[in-house]
């Protein structure tokens, strides 16, 4: 079996555009607008020597009590059962929400693999904007470029080589 990676995080950080890069396609559908992604979508991905099936998702809100934002919290959470290891993705831009500090708690309780991921870092010095992504309690934070294709190889391979 191959080793499962979920993508999860709010809305518009580009979670879409990874899944992209990680299975090379264009199947996720990536969007100006927020929340399109609905449903979960599966992808194999090849890096390096590493095989895996990603899960692309909608964006999560883990306390979504109604309509559209339950089922896309319900998506989420099957996801993140199916996975083996969880990549969260944050806005490196966009800097932390709340929504992120809701995420990261639903994320630390789970006690399941999960790697914290600074997205649209392209162009970004290391280190100063990042280090308010500590807060998370996630551990270190990883800075990628899901556009530009910058940190993914290293990314796979911190997610799965302790798997
Ligand atoms: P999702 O809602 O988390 O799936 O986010 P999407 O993948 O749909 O991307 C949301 C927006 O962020 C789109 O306009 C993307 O083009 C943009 N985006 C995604 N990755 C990057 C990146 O690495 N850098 C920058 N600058 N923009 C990005
Ligand atoms: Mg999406």
């Amino acid at each position: 079996m191959k080793p499962v990676i979920a993508l999860v995080g709010r809305p518009n950080v580009g979670k879409s555009t990874l899944f992209n890069r990680l299975t090379k396609t264009r199947d996720a559908i990536v969007a100006d607008f927020a929340g399109l992604t609905r449903d979960r979508h599966y992808g194999n991905g090849k890096q390096g020597k590493h095989e895996y099936i990603v899960i692309d998702t909608g964006g999560f809100e883990p306390d979504a009590t109604s309509g559209i934002y339950k089922e896309m919290a319900k998506q989420t959470r099957q996801a993140v059962a199916e996975a083996d290891v969880v990549v969260f993705v944050v806005d490196a831009r966009g800097g932390l929400s709340a929504q992120d500090h809701d995420i990261a708690k639903y994320l630390r309780k789970l006690g399941k693999p999960c790697i914290l991921v600074a997205n649209k870092a392209e162009g970004m010095k290391e280190g100063a904007q990042l280090v308010e992504f500590f807060e998370l309690g996630l551990g270190e934070v990883f800075p990628i470029s899901a556009a530009h294709g910058q940190g993914i190889r290293s990314l796979v391979d911190v997610a799965l080589e302790p798997l």
